[in-house]
């Protein structure tokens, strides 16, 4: 059974004031709701994704609201090798010593077919982007998680990265690496360098994802993802404290 936001979190106006939080994926969807969001209560958001154009525009939106300043790093998930992610960390290293949250949140859906019909391209990008660059972003990062002090670590999961279900191939198995990578890392990173990993099963959400996956669906019967955002505060502030290693619902079923 996972786990949801206590009845109880109201997130404080600066409860991310001062920490440094990436968000991959910043330009659309729910990552482009988490970087605004996170802006709002105080944070300084790394805005990562392949498309300039929509960082950019996050970017803009961030400034024209006060908040404080945003960074943009364009990188693209498919192509990128460990280097790409040493050169990363060097930069946040660098601009800002630290790393207080990282929320992995960029994917793909590839194939909606069976695992029989899947080609192996498919499952390639999708294993690729989904799973193998959050291993090594996060490999590439933590030294500038562990520098924090007491980072959050979150990552994207799926209800069907909990039970597989036909016709979502590769993406469901990508979605079980990812709850694997985070238990590993929760019971590795926190005792070690106080680094707390959990992860977020969204739930249907009206996102470009959701519209491209169930595309005989009103858009308008899921919520928004500005209204799932209250269990991304939570879990990246410290309200959360002490809390490693959990499976989160951002929708209570
Ligand atoms: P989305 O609207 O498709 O947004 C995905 C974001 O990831 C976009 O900004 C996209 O960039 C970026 N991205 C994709 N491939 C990338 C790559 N190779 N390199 C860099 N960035 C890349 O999806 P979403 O619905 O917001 O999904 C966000 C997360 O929630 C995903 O992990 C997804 O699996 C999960 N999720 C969503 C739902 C739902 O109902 N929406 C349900 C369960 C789980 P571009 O904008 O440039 O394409």
């Amino acid at each position: 059974m996972a786990d949801t936001l206590p009845h109880d979190f109201t997130p404080g106006d600066a409860c991310l004031q001062n920490k440094i939080i990436l968000v991959t994926g910043a330009g659309d969807g729910i990552g482009r709701a988490a970087a605004l969001r996170f802006a709002a209560h105080g944070a300084n958001v790394i805005l990562l994704g392949r498309t300039v154009e929509k960082l950019e525009a996050v970017y803009d939106e961030i400034e024209a609201a006060g908040h404080p300043q945003a960074a943009i790093y364009p990188l693209h998930l498919r192509g990128a090798v460990m280097q790409d992610y040493e050169q990363l960390a060097n930069t946040i290293e660098q601009e800002f010593g630290r790393l207080d949250g990282l929320l992995h949140n960029a994917s793909v859906l590839g194939q909606r077919r069976t695992l029989a019909q899947t080609t192996v391209d498919s499952w390639e990008e999708v294993l690729q982007v989904n799973l193998t660059a959050p291993f090594m972003m996060t490999q590439a990062l933590l030294p500038v998680m562990a520098a924090a002090g007491k980072a959050s670590l979150v990552f994207t999961s799926s209800s069907v990265g909990r039970k597989g279900r036909a016709y979502w191939g590769a993406y469901s198995v990508s979605k079980f690496g990812t709850e694997a990578m985070m238990q590993i890392l929760a019971d590795e990173e926190f005792s070690l360098n106080g680094i707390r990993v959990n992860s977020i099963n969204p739930g249907a959400t009206n996102t470009v994802m959701r519209r491209l996956a169930y595309p005989g669906e009103n858009p308008a019967s899921n919520p928004s993802p500005e209204e799932i955002m209250p269990l991304y505060l939570y879990l990246m502030s410290d309200d959360s404290a002490g809390v490693n290693g959990r499976q989160f619902d951002a929708q209570p079923k």
